[in-house]
């Protein structure tokens, strides 16, 4: 292998066509090799056994096929996989597959933490990170693809793992345009703190992913107490700024909202976040708050009556409204619990054995 090799993931068809060109003798070859990376999720060249053994070779000494390393797993009682990836530089990020109804969806990660610092947000208190290359994202849906032994068309992926997606753009964009070969934009979620620049950005695009917005909160003042990126993009100006985003025809924008014992989860929020969202094509999915088993963030969750009544509340105001009974929490996979931190642990078997907790409280 040559010291400096030219990686093939998170690059796409047109670009990985144009990278092996060189190297191969009939045209159609470098498509072949495209295809093998991109639709068949080659792990090494030699895979690639409709390619001359020579041509392999020469590959291999240019290029490199190298994606995060998964270096722990940890299976919940309800199924889901929580990966533990090391990548290339020593860093440590977390993502998750959740089962559902006959698919799977793919939590992935955009950075290696957070420096919106929501103040319920485990990666939010924990701190900033780096943004991941397009290749360090596209990675995370290969291997566990792989590990899934699943089909492409039976998956959703969801940017709701560690990291705003929307402070790392120009990796994102990349990265998507490589997923959607294999798995299209209406299957694909981007979820933000609600940065103005970077959802304008998406607006822009010709091909756009589903958008989802971590609103929270429904008045400025509470939002800023839990989500301080509200100072520098209000309330008012991020509503506005959805207002005018570019829906296709059918879509809704989805608003998470994290549901936070005695902060905003009373029914007098209810009704102030069904006013707030009067007149935009939207799908309100509520998160009961994951508390944080290691207490850093100190807040807790509604009792289930609570949550019960703010749901009913808002689909009083016919807004469609969803409850997302958390999944993984008991391997810490839920959202907002992802710290990518690689911690000395027992044997792989034992993360691999179902938790003792039960994971829906
Ligand atoms: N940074 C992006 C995407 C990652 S966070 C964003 O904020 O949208 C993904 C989701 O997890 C967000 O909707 C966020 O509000 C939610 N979340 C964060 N911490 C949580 C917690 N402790 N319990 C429940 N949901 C949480
Ligand atoms: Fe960052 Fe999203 Fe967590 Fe806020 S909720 S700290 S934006 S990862």
């Amino acid at each position: 292998m040559a010291a400096e090799e030219t990686s093939l993931i998170g690059v796409g068809t047109r670009q990985i066509v144009q990278i092996v060109t060189p190297l191969v003798d009939r045209p159609f070859r470098a498509r072949q090799v495209a295809h093998w990376v991109i639709h068949r999720n080659a792990t090494s060249f030699d895979d690639m056994t409709d390619l001359p053994k020579e041509l392999r070779r020469a590959l291999d000494t240019q290029f490199s096929l190298t994606e995060p390393r998964v270096v722990d797993l940890a299976v919940s009682q309800d199924e889901s996989r929580k990966y533990l990836y090391e990548l290339g530089d020593g860093s440590t990020i977390e993502a998750v597959a959740m089962a559902e109804a006959g698919h799977h969806t793919l939590c992935l990660s955009s950075q290696t933490g957070c420096a919106v610092g929501c103040t319920f947000c485990v990666t939010g208190v924990l701190g900033a990170g780096r943004n991941l290359s397009p290749g360090e994202i596209v990675g995370q849906y290969r291997t566990m693809l792989r590990d899934l032994g699943g089909e492409a068309a039976r998956v959703n992926i969801v940017f709701m793992g560690m990291g705003e997606p929307l402070l790392n753009t120009r990796n994102l964009m990349a990265a998507l345009e490589v997923l959607y070969e294999t798995v299209s934009p209406r299957r694909i979620t981007v979820s933000t703190s609600g940065l103005l620049p970077g959802i304008r950005l998406l607006g822009e695009l010709e091909r756009r992913p589903k958008l989802a917005v971590s609103l929270n909160a429904p008045t400025q003042e509470l939002r800023e107490q839990i989500m301080p990126i509200s100072r520098q993009y209000p309330l008012d100006q991020l509503m506005a700024c959805l207002r005018a985003f570019p829906l296709e025809r059918g879509r809704r924008i989805t608003f998470e909202y994290v549901l936070i014992r005695g902060l905003n989860d009373g029914v007098p929020h209810a009704d102030q976040l069904s006013r707030l969202l009067r007149g935009i094509p939207s799908k309100i999915n509520l998160i009961p708050l994951n508390e944080d088993p290691t207490h850093l963030t100190g807040l807790r969750r509604p009792d289930d009556a609570t949550i019960g009544s703010f749901a009913e509340r808002l689909r009083d105001c016919n807004l469609t409204v969803t409850v997302r009974w958390s999944k993984g929490s008991d391997v810490g996979a839920a959202c907002g619990q992802l710290k990518g931190l690689h911690q000395r642990r027992s044997t792989a078997s034992d993360h691999c054995r179902p938790a003792a907790t039960p994971s829906r409280r």
